[in-house]
């Protein structure tokens, strides 16, 4: 069969890039492998009426109006500001790092203005190779080795299995540090959660008469009975080359989930455990959307390396592999024949603005 484009992939890469490609008169035919669309932003509503994310929290934000804008189209966004506390020495203690984490720490209380000289402290009687080289290194630049010990180092070895200083530096961009009293987990602009889940925004995005959907089948089974002027690959990198330069590192989790009979578990919607316990954290879904429930579902993240591709793992020789994967990709979509976006088959770090932008971009530069 023939259709113009085809999109392997049903997540918001996949989805965006049909969109916008479908509402410029081009017959998409999208093939997920799941039996459900929205990859792995993929949620649901329980039997107790709370909107549980499958795969672990997704909390929309971002910065870029633009990718704002687009998604506001398929969907209503719940003002949400999302809030995480870290559970270190038996305390609750607010995270990122901001003032009053240091106020809880180290049990001072300092102005606003005091901050940076307190943290420039903590640097100086800390070791760390500077310019930083890895993710221990950015981060003890930033906030000392005390601060790190704390909140970072077992968190990070727990999530990733391996050393902080076999991992990169940008990582460590994800998280800030605040002078201020600001005590939620991301800056931007905008953020929110979808009124009526991230599968329906990915439903809305899908529904347009020259997209077609083909779910539970795998591409690199089904792509013979299928021809197309153009591929857009959402998948595995490595998958793709049949693992020619061998397998690249993805992280996944399990993810414990259970409902509890009181109305909260926790304060906030995350929690998270550097030191204590195998799982990393644990989110209670109800806050996300305000739900009202007496019961509470929540999910306890154990990292493990096989499973669902979650993350990619920045290390050295991940990103040299992935450097002569991204050379064949190169070539490939020089033909203009193939797009590769997203965060599986660029295999990188995206957050779901990001993924949503790149796959903005790259159909734009198709269309000219
Ligand atoms: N991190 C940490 N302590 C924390 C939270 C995060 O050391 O309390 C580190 C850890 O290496 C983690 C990375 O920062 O993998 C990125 O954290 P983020 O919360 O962005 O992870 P995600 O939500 O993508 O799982």
């Amino acid at each position: 069969m023939k259709y113009e484009i085809i999109i392997v992939g049903a997540g918001l890469a996949g989805a965006t890039a049909a969109r916008l490609l479908a509402e410029k008169g081009k017959k998409v035919l999208v093939i997920e492998q799941h039996k459900h669309i929205a990859g792995h932003c993929h949620d649901y509503k329980n039997e107790h009426g709370i909107t549980v994310h499958t795969y672990g929290p997704h909390i929309f934000h971002t910065k870029n109006k633009k990718v704002w804008n687009f998604v506001n189209r398929f969907t209503e966004f719940h003002y949400y500001q999302h809030k995480v506390l870290s559970y270190a020495e038996g305390k609750l203690i607010p995270f990122p790092i901001n003032r009053d984490t240091l106020k809880e720490v180290f049990g001072i209380e300092i102005g606003t203005h005091e901050v940076k000289e307190f943290l420039e402290k903590e640097v100086k009687k800390s070791k760390f190779n500077n310019p930083p080289k890895n993710f221990r290194d950015a981060v003890v630049s930033q906030v000392g080795e005390r601060l790190y010990e704390m909140f970072f180092k077992n968190y990070t070895i727990k999530q990733w299995e391996r050393d902080p200083e076999e991992l990169s530096a940008e990582i460590a961009k994800r998280i800030p540090v605040r002078e201020n009293r600001d005590d939620r987990y991301f800056s931007d602009q905008y953020q929110g959660i979808p009124k009526h889940g991230y599968t329906k925004m990915v439903e809305n995005m899908l529904d347009h008469e020259n997209i077609s959907l083909l779910l539970g089948a795998d591409y690199f089974e089904v792509n013979d009975l299928f021809e197309s002027e153009l591929t857009i690959y959402t998948g595995e990198l490595d998958r793709f080359f049949d693992y020619k330069y061998g397998k690249l590192e993805y992280r996944s989790l399990e993810l414990e989930f259970k409902t509890f009979d009181k109305e909260y578990y926790q304060p906030v919607a995350t929690v998270n455990y550097p030191n204590d316990y195998d799982w990393t954290r644990i989110t209670e879904f109800k806050h996300f959307l305000d739900e009202k429930s007496n019961k509470t579902t929540v999910c306890f993240e154990y990292p493990k390396a096989e499973g669902e591709p979650y993350y990619v793992v920045m290390t050295e020789d991940n990103m040299e592999k992935r450097k002569k994967y991204m050379e064949e990709v190169e070539k490939l979509e020089k033909t203009g024949k193939y797009i590769f976006v997203g965060r599986l088959a660029e295999y990188k770090y995206y957050n779901m603005d990001q993924v949503i932008e790149k796959s903005i971009e790259r159909v734009e530069e198709y269309l000219k």
